[in-house]
């Protein structure tokens, strides 16, 4: 069988179909594991904690798609939350740990604290965990390999992958597609910024779409509330949810609080663009328009050296650029950053194509019109598991 892609969805995919006894070529566009999976930088969110259980997750899931998720589907991802992050561990992530328990907070739109974290490069370690695991396994890899044609053959499909030595077609009793959302092409197309890999581009799932698979939801995309407009440098770098995590606030140039911090996603990108478009906003020195991240804060309310600490990475990052997010606010507005919707599937990440799979990103329905942060991941390996093992059956 053939899989498409190499961020969370498709290793996870590649892994469990050669555990069900599959031959997997895994074709991917650039190195195996350059994906958006490898920027995520929030966490994961899986029911975990005392305090917290599977229908809670569910219920905050669906809530959050404003209802539009299947709630099959959210189901079985919230009900395998849990499984997932223990064979997550299980492969060498490292998940954070405070005495001893794993670190858990609380992220927008979420009623419990739900989200793990593998120190702030959640995304990174997921997919460096994964990368060694494909290539322990006897899985064949075509590393700088697009798909770039596909077509139905009567006993599976056969794929074009081109790359820089030349086209070749392979055949395949199934294939599961996990080439992401593509939302960079999107954003590029319409010169507008994203938070994504170079890689993002949507080719494939409009191949599939090309083919007569259905879709849900495929134009409902998803803007990251803190994109970061000024330094220049880090024009479109989306900072971490968590810094509202931790108690940074949003203000506009009266000092005022544009929206609650801890809402869902949606909710406080569009607080955010009601204050800009209301004349609420700060404008930066290269002309571009947002508001005020109030950084400074998390260190007041959680201990000196705290950002250091726990968001070393944009810490260091905004300190390369000239500015110390300890000691002045950021000013931030929404970017594009994810496809809310995608590829239609059921349980077992069948499209309505027979034999072709699709998982992660790219796949819609599990995040109705809205995802909650750090669900991605969990669907990527949730879904990326669940369409491996039905791929291979398929294949077989
Ligand atoms: C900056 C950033 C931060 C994020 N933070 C979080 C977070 O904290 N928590 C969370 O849950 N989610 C987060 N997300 C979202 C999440 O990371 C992604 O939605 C998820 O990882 C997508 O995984 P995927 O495997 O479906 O696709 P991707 O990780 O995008 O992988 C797609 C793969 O397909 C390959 N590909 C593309 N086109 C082709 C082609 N034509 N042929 C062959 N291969 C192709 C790519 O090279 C890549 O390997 C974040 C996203 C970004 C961009």
């Amino acid at each position: 069988m053939l899989v498409v892609g190499s961020g969370g969805a498709g290793m996870s995919a590649a892994l469990s179909a050669a555990q069900a006894g599959a031959r997997v070529l895994v074709a991917t566009k650039s190195a195996l594991g350059a994906s958006n999976t490898g920027r995520a930088q929030g966490g994961i969110q899986a029911a975990v904690g005392d305090d917290d259980s599977v229908a809670q997750h569910c219920a905050d899931t669906f809530a959050a798609g404003h209802e539009d998720a299947r709630p099959e589907l959210v189901r079985a991802l919230t009900e395998g939350g849990p499984a997932a992050i223990e064979w997550l561990g299980s492969l060498g992530v490292p998940f954070s740990r405070d005495d001893g328990h794993l670190r858990i907070l609380r992220c927008g739109g979420a009623s419990r604290p739900r989200l793990l974290q593998a120190g702030e490069r959640t995304g990174a370690e997921m997919v460096r965990a994964l990368r060694s695991a494909v290539r322990d396994q006897d899985i064949s890899l075509a590393e700088g390999a697009a798909l770039t044609g596909l077509a139905p053959t009567a006993s599976g499909w056969v794929a074009d992958l081109a790359g820089d030595d030349g086209s070749r077609a392979v055949e395949a009793g199934a294939v599961v597609l996990a080439a992401g959302g593509g939302l960079r092409g999107e954003a590029e197309r319409r010169g507008l910024e994203s938070t994504n890999h170079p890689d993002a581009t949507p080719e494939v799932l409009e191949l599939a779409v090309d083919l007569g698979a259905q879709t849900v939801f495929l134009d409902s995309w998803q803007r990251h509330p803190t994109g970061s407009i000024w330094p220049a440098a880090l024009l479109g770098y989306a900072l971490p949810e968590t810094t509202r995590s931790y108690g940074a606030t949003l203000l506009d140039h009266d000092g005022e609080r544009v929206v609650d911090e801890m809402a869902p996603r949606d909710v406080v990108s569009e607080g955010i663009l009601a204050a800009v478009a209301g004349g609420r906003g700060v404008e930066a020195p290269n002309g571009r328009v947002g508001v005020w991240l109030q950084t400074p804060l998390i260190d007041e309310r959680n201990g000196a050296g705290f950002t250091a600490d726990r968001l070393a990475y944009v810490h260091n990052r905004y300190l390369k650029a000239g500015v110390d997010i300890t000691a002045e606010p950021v000013l931030v507005h929404p970017v594009l950053h994810y496809r809310n919707g995608g590829l239609a599937i059921d349980t077992d990440g069948a499209t309505t194509l027979p034999g072709l799979f699709a998982a992660g990103e790219i796949a819609g329905g599990v995040h109705g019109t809205n995802r909650l942060m750090g669900n991605s991941l969990l669907d990527t390996v949730v879904y990326g598991r669940r369409a491996g093992r039905a791929a291979a059956g398929a294949a077989k």
